[in-house]
């Protein structure tokens, strides 16, 4: 069996080929053309089989995990598969270093505390992103500077990142979203000038590239998260990758209680420091799963490239595009923009649902960070406001006023990195149910 499907997947793909065969494909090219109706409105579903599932596990898997259990070798210190899987990580990116932690977030706390990023300081961040990355930068009582998104790309747009700064910024830390690579060559420029470190949140970018290095390694230091849902994974998990040897050091001991690694004794190190490890069971796990990666991420480009090359043809639907030296996208999550002048008034909500009703479940994104109460009820918390003046505090919602991530919060639509796991045909299948549903848009809207 395919290392790319588990068995519920292949019974399910089998199954979903059996009908199809039974329908015939001349019969089927007519039901899902634009002018078939939409399964919202009774017609049947443009997408016939299942999309792959996620995580992807075979037998290695469970040999791995039944090792690590009976060995009793739960913990990096005892054990060896962290250390490996480090090893293993740090050779496929290309870095010099690499830290495995608890989780993504675990990974951009190590390494705002270990550049010693802290209050008073402000962190330059794009509001289309994870809170998490917002979250790191709050949890060390620095200011999050949200720079606005280019519409195009959905990436920070990088040639504003120069007016945010000020003599209080004391990094720069961009997200490469969806896995497509932010514009490194503008940001590592103005970083230089201004002599600032650019911690890369590589959180949802394993394998992409500018200009044929790997995201992570072009920055100070790049973090990545092994969360479920992300392109490599063990449940929870995340990595910290670097050049430099004094910040991985710090790091190291940061995330292990201010210990080196390898000194389970009560001998401390650097400053304050928290249990942000990894545990055997998930390095072990990351290992196996890594032998998949590649081929993945292969399919994932080449699904990706051809959707766009058929959607970017259907007016009101625009693919996030790449820049010029983005070498490899990792395609965690597929991004358009949805017009819904293009598609007569109907709403974004509504041309979801309507999607799900193709059997293909879509979702509308990241909401406006910057506006985010959670985050201001973070600014307005004691320690904050010890830290920071009201008006201080009153200028930042001045400063960080981002139109353009408005406009991209309310058109965003995104697909999921296990939807191009599959053969071409389900592309095929995503591009019909979407011109389906414009073909039918004024009919839809009313419904
Ligand atoms: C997933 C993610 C994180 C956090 O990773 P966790 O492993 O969930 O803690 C941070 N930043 C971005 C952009 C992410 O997508």
């Amino acid at each position: 069996m395919s290392d790319r499907m588990n068995r519920r997947d292949f019974v399910a793909a089998t199954a979903a080929a059996g009908l199809a065969l039974g329908v015939g494909r001349t019969t089927l090219a007519t039901e899902n053309g634009a002018e078939a109706k939409p399964a919202v409105l009774g017609g049947k579903p443009a997408h016939t089989r299942q999309f792959s599932s996620w995580p992807l596990t075979d037998q290695r898997e469970e040999r791995a995990m039944l090792e690590v259990l009976r060995s009793g070798q739960w913990f990096r210190g005892s054990g060896h598969t962290v250390e490996r899987f480090e090893k293993e990580y740090a050779k496929l990116t290309g870095a010099q270093h690499c830290l495995a932690t608890s989780s993504g977030t675990a990974a951009l706390l190590t390494v705002l505390a270990s550049l010693d990023i802290g209050p008073g300081d402000e962190v330059i961040v794009p509001p289309y992103t994870f809170v998490a990355t917002v979250n790191a930068v709050l949890l060390r009582y620095a200011l999050p500077i949200f720079v606005d998104s280019d519409l195009e790309t959905f990436q920070i747009d990088a040639g504003k990142i120069e007016a945010a700064i000020t003599d209080r910024t004391a990094l720069i830390m961009p997200v490469h979203l969806g896995g497509s690579p932010a514009d490194l060559d503008t940001i590592l420029a103005v970083a230089g000038k201004h002599k600032l470190p650019v911690v890369e949140d590589a959180c949802q970018a394993h394998l992409a590239e500018w200009r044929g290095r790997k995201v992570g390694t072009l920055g100070t230091a790049g973090c990545f998260s092994f969360q479920v849902s992300k392109n490599l994974s063990s449940g929870e998990g995340g990595a910290i990758i670097t050049a430099d040897e004094s910040l991985i050091t710090k790091c190291s001991a940061f995330h292990n209680n201010s210990r080196p690694i390898g000194h389970s004794a009560f001998s401390y190190v650097g400053g304050c420091g928290a249990n942000l490890r990894m545990t055997e069971f998930q390095g072990a796990l990351l290992s196996v799963q890594m032998t998949r990666l590649v081929e993945q991420a292969n399919a994932r480009q080449q699904n990706a490239a051809y959707l766009t090359s058929m959607l970017k043809e259907v007016p009101g639907i625009s693919p996030a595009k790449m820049y010029e030296g983005c070498t490899r996208n990792a395609y965690h999550l597929y991004m358009f923009r949805y017009d819904a002048k293009e598609f007569a008034g109907l709403s974004r909500e509504k041309f979801i649902a309507a999607l799900e009703a193709e059997r293909i479940v879509a979702s509308s994104g990241y909401t406006r960070l910057n506006r985010e109460v959670s985050i201001k009820n973070a600014l307005q918390s004691r320690g904050f406001k010890k830290i920071y003046s009201q008006a201080e505090l009153d200028r930042w919602e001045e400063r960080t006023r981002c139109p353009a991530n408005d406009r991209l919060c309310d058109e965003a639509v995104w697909l999921t990195q296990n939807m191009f796991l599959g053969p071409r045909s389900d592309m095929d299948q995503i591009a019909d149910a979407i011109r389906k549903i414009k073909a039918n848009a004024a009919a839809l809207a009313k419904a």
